[in-house]
C-alpha cells in the first residue's frame, strides 16, 4: 500500500475515539464546558443510557453567535492563547477538542447565547458536518444536545457495556463533579427520572449522602490539611467502613478528577496497619496546588497529570490522612474484627518450621473474583479431636498426623458458604420477616440491587424495588437469620462489583461469599465446648475445608514430624 494521508472524516474520527470512549465520555466534556463557563446551575437529561440522547444546559456565560462554528472546530478553544499557557491551566479544558470529537460521532445542537447578547444562535452538526448557524431566541446560557452517540461508527457501538452499567458511568461521573463543585447546582435525569439533584448550597457532605448513601456520608471524617504549597481537603472513612477494592479512593486535582495509582497508595500509606488486608478506605480528596506544578496535558481524557514535585504531593496526602486519623480516632478500636494483619511480606517468616496447608497463600479477596470452590483441590480433613479455644478466635485440635490450628471465622465462614450453594440447588429455606425492614440506598447502588434482585431472590431473600431508591426486605435466608435484616443487604450491596461477569454462576458465588463473610462468627467471640465441636464436624464435611471462600486458610497443620525437630529430638540440629 502506498501512503496517504487519511480523509479528514476518518482522522477526526480516530482523534474523537480517544476523548469521546463511552456516552460517560460525553457527559464530563459537556460538564467540564458547563462549569469552566462559570455556571451556577447545570442540568443533564440523558435518555437510553446517553446512547439515544445526552442534553447538558448552564445558565454560564454562553457562547456569542460569531463564535458558535468556531467552537465546534478542532483545537479551537477560548481557553489557551500560546504554548506558555499550557503550564498555568485553571479551566478544565485547554485541549479545544471535545466539541468537535463529540459532533464527529453524533448528531450535535448547540443552542447559546452570553448574557449581554440579545439574541442567541444555534448550530447543528451531523457527523462532523456542520450546518449554518441560526439565529435562536434562547434563555442565556448553553445548551448542547447529543443525538444518536456512535451512530456513524457501529464499531466503537459494540464496545458499549449494558444500558445498566453506562447509566451508572454516568451517575458516578455527574456526582463526582457535584462532589468537587458543590457551590454549582446539580440535576441529573435519567430517562426522566431524577438520579441526582445537589442544591448548589456548598455542602459537601450533602453531595457525599448521594453517592455513599447517608450512613457513610455521616460517618466520614474531614480531611483539612495544607502543607507547603500542598492543600489536601476532603472526607475519608474511619477505619471500620471499608471496602473490599480501592476503587472509591477519588482524586481531585485542582477541581479535575484524577486517577493516579501513586496517590492511591499514599492514602493506603496514611491508613498504614490500621486495615486489614484485601480492605480498603472510601475517600474523596481535594488536592490544590499551584497550576504551574503540574502538567495536565498528559492524557487525551485529561484523567492522569503529572507532578514537578511527586514526592510531596504524596507525603502531603499520607499525612493529611493520617492526621485525620488520628485526630478522629485517638484511641484504636479494639474491635477483634479489625485487628490487622500484617501483610506476608512483613510478616516474620517461620516459613521453614510452620507448613501451610497445600493450597494457596492469603490474597487479596474479591480483586479477582474467582470462584474458589472449584478451585481448590478437595482435600478432606482428618478426623479432629477438639482439645479447646485460644484467644477467643481460634480452635485446637489434634488429628492423627499432628496439631491443627483453626481460625473460627474464616472455618464458619467456609461452612456456610458450602451449605448456601448446596441449598442452592433444591431451594435455599428463607424466613420471612414479620416486619418487612426498609432500606434507602444511594442512587447508584440502588441501581444496581435492581439489577440483580432476580438473584437475590434465588438465593432466599425476598426483596422488593419500593419507590425510588428503597427497598423491602420481606424474607431473608434462614441461615442469615441472626443477622440485622437490613444489614445483610447492604452488606451485598455495597461491594457489588462494577463491571459485570458474564458468568452469573460466578457473580452468584461472589454474593454468597459475601453474605457469608459477614454472617460467620467472628474472632473474638468464645464459643462453647458444643459450638467448638460442631463447627469442627461442619468443616470437616465441607468439600474444600482448607480455605474460606476467599482463599485464606482456615487452618495451619503442625505435623508431628515437624514438632519433633522443632523440639531437637529428631533430624538435622
Ligand atoms: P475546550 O473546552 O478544551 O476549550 P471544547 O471543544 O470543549 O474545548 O469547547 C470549545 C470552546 O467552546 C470552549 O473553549 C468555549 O469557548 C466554548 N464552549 C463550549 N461549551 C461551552 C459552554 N457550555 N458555555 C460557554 N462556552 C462554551
Ligand atoms: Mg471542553
Amino acid at each position: 500500500m502506498t501512503i496517504r494521508i487519511l480523509p479528514s472524516e476518518v482522522a477526526s474520527q480516530i482523534a474523537a475515539g480517544e476523548v469521546v470512549e463511552r456516552p460517560a465520555s460525553v457527559v464530563k466534556e459537556l460538564l467540564e464546558n458547563a462549569i469552566d463557563a462559570g455556571a451556577s446551575y447545570i442540568a443533564i437529561e440523558v435518555e437510553g443510557a446517553g446512547k439515544r440522547r445526552i442534553q447538558v444546559s448552564d445558565d454560564g456565560q454562553g457562547i456569542p453567535p460569531d463564535e458558535l462554528r468556531l467552537a465546534v472546530e478542532r483545537h479551537a478553544t477560548s481557553k489557551l492563547n500560546d504554548a506558555n499557557d499550557l503550564f498555568q491551566i485553571v479551566t478544565l479544558g485547554f485541549r479545544g477538542e471535545a466539541l468537535a470529537s463529540i459532533a464527529s460521532v453524533s448528531r450535535m445542537t448547540i443552542t447559546s447565547r452570553p448574557p449581554d447578547e440579545d439574541l442567541g444562535a444555534r448550530i447543528r452538526v451531523d457527523g462532523g458536518i456542520a450546518e449554518a448557524v441560526e439565529p435562536s431566541g434562547v434563555p442565556e446560557g448553553t445548551l448542547v444536545q447529543v443525538e444518536d452517540l456512535f451512530y456513524n461508527v457501529p464499531a466503537r457501538m459494540k464496545f458499549l457495556k449494558t444500558d445498566t452499567t453506562e447509566r451508572r458511568q454516568i451517575d458516578a461521573l455527574a456526582t463526582r463533579y457535584a462532589l468537587a463543585y458543590p457551590h454549582v447546582r446539580f440535576h441529573l435525569y435519567q430517562d426522566g427520572k431524577p438520579a441526582l439533584q445537589t442544591s448548589g448550597r456548598g455542602d459537601r457532605r450533602e453531595v457525599l449522602g448521594a453517592l455513599y448513601g447517608p450512613d457513610i456520608a455521616r460517618q466520614m471524617l474531614e480531611v483539612v490539611s495544607s502543607s507547603g504549597d500542598v492543600r489536601v481537603q476532603g472526607f475519608i472513612t474511619p477505619i471500620s467502613v471499608t471496602r473490599s477494592n480501592r476503587r472509591e479512593i477519588l482524586f481531585f486535582v485542582n477541581g479535575r478528577p484524577v486517577q493516579d495509582t501513586a496517590l492511591t497508595a499514599a492514602v493506603l500509606k496514611g491508613y498504614h496497619t490500621l486495615l486489614m488486608v484485601g480492605r480498603y478506605p472510601l475517600a474523596v480528596l481535594f488536592l490544590e496546588l499551584d497550576p504551574e506544578k503540574i502538567d495536565v496535558n498528559v492524557h487525551p481524557t485529561k484523567a492522569e497529570v503529572r507532578f514537578r514535585e511527586q514526592d510531596t504531593v504524596f507525603t502531603a496526602v499520607q499525612s493529611a490522612i493520617r492526621r485525620a486519623l488520628l485526630a478522629h480516632t485517638p484511641v484504636p478500636e479494639l474491635h477483634r474484627d479489625q485487628l490487622r494483619w500484617s501483610p506476608p511480606e512483613q510478616r516474620e517468616t517461620p516459613a521453614k518450621s510452620w507448613e501451610l496447608p497445600p493450597a494457596e497463600a492469603p490474597r487479596e479477596e474479591s480483586e479477582e473474583n474467582e470462584a474458589p470452590a472449584e478451585r481448590l483441590p478437595t482435600l478432606g480433613t482428618p478426623l479432629l479431636r477438639l482439645v479447646g479455644q485460644i484467644a477467643a478466635s481460634y480452635l485446637v485440635a489434634e488429628g492423627p498426623d499432628g496439631l491443627y490450628l483453626i481460625d473460627q471465622h474464616a472455618a464458619h465462614e467456609r461452612v456456610l458458604f458450602e451449605r448456601f450453594l448446596e441449598q442452592k440447588g433444591v431451594g435455599v429455606p428463607s424466613q420471612s420477616l414479620l416486619q418487612p425492614a426498609t432500606v434507602e440506598l444511594p442512587v447508584t447502588q440502588a441501581r444496581m440491587l435492581e439489577e440483580q434482585l432476580p438473584l437475590l431472590n434465588s438465593l432466599g431473600f425476598q426483596v422488593e424495588h419500593f419507590g425510588r431508591s428503597t427497598f423491602l426486605v420481606r424474607s431473608v435466608p434462614t441461615l442469615l437469620i441472626r443477622m440485622e435484616p437490613a444489614d445483610a443487604l447492604r452488606t451485598l450491596v455495597e461491594d457489588f462489583e462494577e463491571d459485570e461477569t458474564p458468568l452469573k454462576s460466578k457473580t452468584e458465588e461472589r454474593i454468597i461469599a459475601r453474605v457469608c463473610k459477614r454472617a460467620a462468627v467472628k474472632a473474638g467471640k468464645t464459643l462453647s465446648t458444643e459450638e467448638q465441636q460442631a463447627l469442627l464436624r461442619d468443616l470437616e464435611a465441607c468439600r474444600s475445608p482448607r480455605t474460606c471462600p476467599h482463599g485464606r486458610p482456615t487452618m495451619i497443620h503442625l505435623s508431628v514430624d515437624l514438632l519433633e525437630r522443632q523440639f531437637g529430638r529428631r533430624g538435622a540440629h
